[in-house]
């Protein structure tokens, strides 16, 4: 049980409760976040509300209280997760992960830093210098990930803009000897674009305002912000690279940048100006330059550029994969290496505008839910097996059903989207919208504006909608032909190839190939995310999870305000209130029956100071039936379960007027 924190502070853990309902829980989950204990427990899993504001709770002096304790003897903190997941994956041998989920602004990445600090600050306490070097570069690869993976948007100033799956590996002694990163789908469309309130990714501020003036000259590159029209949308502008039109054909408005860009790509002028203004087509036997429409041309320009960051992005994760991979470690001498992996991956959101990018992050927080639910569930049920004690179905709403409308072969949106971007004609995305309409019509999880006023059909509907676990969120089509699809002509492809300069000529190694050998049609965007999504999930349930749910107390980022509503609706959807009813019918509490006689032993004549009856379990046994409470508790093989809390309570007040 969670230590007993005076009852001022609220409950440590919610299946303490009186009574499972909502108003008790959102009463505890307030009272608690007033009194600045942010953790509460529901079992083994972490409930975290974002404070907002700098608590001192995580240094030292707490790292040092949660060091090889038992989950449950300190007050609900990351360090107790993070310590059970340690102590799970050195003393069991077992691969654990962390999963940390909640909406945009929730918290996620900031609990994902402070559990990787506390597992740096428990391990290799003999100071090696190699893993040392190790840790300090788990850690500050951080710093280089969120200057380029994140972005101000206007649910949080530092919103992660990919997932990001870590894994630690350790050695036999279990102190970390490497890791390795996956990073999933970054939201590239924001190299060019950003909704309004929104910014870039804070590299190309960090470039612009702390670059040195060497830097930025060697660069081409003002000081001044407002210079650059993909970090200032629609502010005016020169010295970005645009197009006038002469005629029917597009032609470079300020060549000198085209120079720039040249230089800066290791490249030569003419060749970048052929790759903005023609594309090369195989017509036949014939291979002939196509002049771009001036839409071609911007199309072209905006689909380089964020090609550029994304493949610069996946070159920084791999340089860092590189360094910190597990090296010279030998299996056979050292023993297994474990692993704890920790999931922070962008939130579910709901903007005033959400496009395909909305729908891939909350693609990804069902499949994350749908893995919650499995894993806690089975888990639970295989406890119970695995320890003989019959088990009672808790019913849940299962969002399978969503995941299924998402990615299901042939029938799901995913499958519906690739398949207007395979179609040789040229398909807009109203067309897709009517395929998803008269597929999914009929589905409970989808409707779009079309199917809901039958009898006021507007001729501009762009909308569907999913009703999401997490809440309805209305999709607007505009785009995501393109998106999916996701084409960049080949010539850029083969520019950059080109490039004199080794870095980014490996960036691009499909630029070797001709027109005519570029025949297989690449993966669209929608089904390389669900893929990278399935190859998670099932990493992910390899592992024995540990969970951080984390809620987002407000809107407006602040540390006094403490929004019921929003409050209560996150508490709906991420299934906190069955996740106790679920651990509270089964049973609260379950402990070994070695660990639960050295802790009550004193309670009974027949247990203290020593027993003489055949076996701890039927010593347990003994003490339970002299307490009373043989009706509350079951006898698995290896552990007690406890029903109720009170039970425990009167046991531990009964332990403290010994
Ligand atoms: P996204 O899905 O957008 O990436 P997120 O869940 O990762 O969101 P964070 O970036 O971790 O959210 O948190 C948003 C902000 O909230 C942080 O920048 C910080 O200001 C504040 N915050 C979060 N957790 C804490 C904490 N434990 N202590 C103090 N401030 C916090
Ligand atoms: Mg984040």
């Amino acid at each position: 049980m969670a230590e007993q924190e005076s009852l001022e502070f609220g409950k440590a853990d919610f299946v303490l409760m009186d009574t499972v309902s909502m108003p008790e829980f959102m009463a505890n989950l307030r009272l608690r976040f007033e009194k600045g204990r942010i953790y509460t427990f529901i079992g083994e899993v972490v409930v975290s509300v974002n404070p907002y504001k700098l608590l001192n709770i995580y240094g030292r002096d707490t790292i040092e209280q949660y060091k090889g304790r038992e989950l449950y003897e300190r007050p609900p903190h990351l360090f107790a997760i993070a310590d059970a997941a340690y102590k799970a994956m050195k003393r069991r041998s077992k691969d654990t992960c962390i999963v940390i989920s909640g909406e945009s602004g929730a918290g996620k990445t900031e609990a994902s830093k402070y559990i990787m600090q506390y597992i740096a600050a428990i391990t290799n306490p003999s100071q090696r210098a190699e893993v040392e070097r190790v840790k300090n570069m788990l850690l500050k690869s951080n710093c280089v990930l969120e200057a380029f993976g994140n972005a101000k948007t206007n649910r949080n100033d530092n919103s992660s803009r990919f997932g990001k799956y870590m894994d630690i590996n350790f050695d036999f002694k279990g102190d970390p000897i490497g890791g390795h990163i996956n990073n999933y789908l970054l939201e590239k469309s924001r190299v060019i674009v950003q909704q309004p309130g929104e910014r870039s990714f804070h590299s190309f501020y960090q470039l612009l305002q702390g670059g040195s003036d060497q830097i930025l000259r060697s660069l081409h590159l003002q000081k001044s912000l407002s210079s650059y029209s993909y970090i200032r949308v629609g502010a005016q502008l020169k010295g970005n690279l645009k197009f006038v039109v002469d005629g029917d054909t597009p032609l470079i408005d300020n060549g000198k940048v085209v120079s720039i860009i040249a230089e800066l790509l290791s490249t030569k002028t003419d060749m970048v100006e052929k790759a903005l203004l023609y594309r090369t087509v195989a017509t036949g036997r014939d291979i002939i330059d196509k002049q771009h429409t001036e839409q071609e041309a911007s199309y072209g320009r905006d689909a380089f550029a964020k090609a550029i960051y994304e493949r610069l992005f996946c070159w920084i994760v791999t340089r860092i994969n590189d360094i910190i991979e597990v090296k010279n470690y030998d299996t056979t001498v050292h023993g297994k290496n474990t692993v704890i992996g920790v999931l922070d991956i962008y939130g579910f959101e709901i903007f005033d505008n959400n496009s395909f990018e909305q729908f891939c992050i909350n693609y990804c927080n069902e499949k994350l839910q749908q893995l919650f639910i499995q894993l806690v569930l089975k888990q639970e049920q295989e406890e119970y097996q695995r320890e003989g004690i019959p088990w009672k179905h808790i019913d849940y709403f299962n969002n399978q059903i969503i995941v299924d409308l998402v990615e299901q072969q042939h029938k799901g949106i995913i499958a519906i989207l690739d398949d207007a971007c395979m179609n040789v004609g040229k398909v807009t995305d109203e067309m897709f919208l009517e395929a998803l309409n008269s597929k999914l019509g009929k589905h409970g999880h989808f409707s779009s504006r079309k199917l809901c006023a039958s009898d006021k059909i507007l001729e501009f509907d762009r909308d569907f909608r999913i009703r999401h676990y997490a809440g309805d969120v209305v999709y607007s089509v505009v785009g995501f032909i393109d998106k999916n699809k996701d084409t960049l002509f080949q010539d850029f492809k083969r520019l950059m190839y080109n490039s004199s300069n080794p870095v980014l000529k490996n960036m691009w190694p499909e630029g070797k190939l001709s027109i005519t050998e570029v025949t297989k049609r690449p993966l669209t965007a929608a089904t390389l995310f669900k893929n990278s999504m399935i190859a998670l999930v099932d990493n992910l349930a390899s592992k024995e999870p540990y969970y951080v749910r984390c809620i987002k107390p407000n809107d407006k980022k602040s540390p006094q305000i403490f929004d019921d509503e929003r409050c209560r609706h996150q508490v709906e959807y991420l299934g906190l209130l069955e996740n106790v009813r679920v651990r509270r019918a089964g049973f609260a509490f379950r402990q070994t029956y070695e660990k639960f006689l050295h802790r009550y032993k004193m309670i009974s004549e027949f247990t203290w100071p020593n027993h003489d009856l055949p076996s701890d379990k039927e010593a347990v046994k003994k003490l339970v039936e002299h307490c009373g409470f043989q009706d509350d508790v079951a006898y698995g093989k290896t552990k007690i379960f406890i029903r109720t809390p009170r039970t425990l309570f009167t046991l531990e007040e009964l332990r403290a007027q010994m």
